[in-house]
């Protein structure tokens, strides 16, 4: 993790984002190793992916990880136990944002009224597309909730349609849309050139679709489920 980290730096990423949450007993000693890799300039985040499943170890977890200036901790807790994150945000300094927790409009009302987070993670995929999610992002900005708009690993329409949502609310301050650099062909031409992603200004979504590609991938798509 450490040199993955390094290297993320010498490309130029001025953000890392850990996992955290497999193993809580080396996760100190993981975030150690990465913040002594890439200085004190340089913003981390970490997700737990409800990983430190009680409260309590949560607790000890967020007491153990402050000297090393997280910029947020997401969905430390499980799914379900929203209200926990009262309990925790009262014990630490760090911020805490809701993903897996957060789904729909009553999700954020409780959290809202609680004011138990300082983030949300928002996802199309996971919040209805992006009519909600911007919904969301402006309605959270209005319980003192900033947004982030991730992804569930989206090819190049769905992160397009992403990257509107993020640009279109000022209460989006950071983006994880990378699903597109994780594939060896893909649909449109979204041009990222890491640590960035190039924009147009066209209408609509703003790429263009390949429909050869389309047509290829439905037909190997095709022949996965006719050999099943
Ligand atoms: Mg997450």
């Amino acid at each position: 993790m450490a040199q993955l980290a390094k290297n993320a730096v010498l490309e130029g990423y001025k953000d890392i984002k850990m996992k955290l949450g497999i193993d809580p007993k080396k996760d100190v000693e993981r975030v150690t190793v990465v913040r002594e890799a890439v200085g004190n300039q340089i913003r981390i985040r970490a997700d737990v992916n409800q990983g430190w499943g009680t409260v309590q170890l949560a607790r000890e977890m967020l007491k153990q990880l402050e000297p090393y200036h997280l910029v947020w901790v997401e969905q430390p807790i499980a799914q379900s136990d929203r209200s926990m994150f009262c309990q925790l945000q009262n014990g630490s300094s760090i911020p805490l944002m809701a993903d897996e927790s957060f789904v729909t409009i009553q999700d954020l009302r409780t959290f809202g009224e609680q004011q138990s987070i300082d983030y949300l993670n928002i996802k199309l995929m996971k919040c209805g597309g992006i009519y909600p999610s911007y919904q969301f992002a402006n309605q959270a900005a209005l319980f003192g909730i900033q947004c982030q708009i991730g992804s569930m690993v989206e090819s190049n329409i769905a992160s397009a349609a992403g990257f509107h949502v993020a640009l279109a609310s000022e209460n989006v301050v950071s983006t994880e849309i990378s699903g597109p650099t994780k594939f060896s062909v893909d649909v449109g031409n979204l041009t990222y050139n890491l640590p960035f992603v190039h924009l147009e200004d066209k209408p609509g979504l703003g790429i263009d679709i390949d429909e050869t590609v389309l047509m290829d991938i439905s037909e190997k798509v095709e022949e996965i489920f006719e050999g099943n």
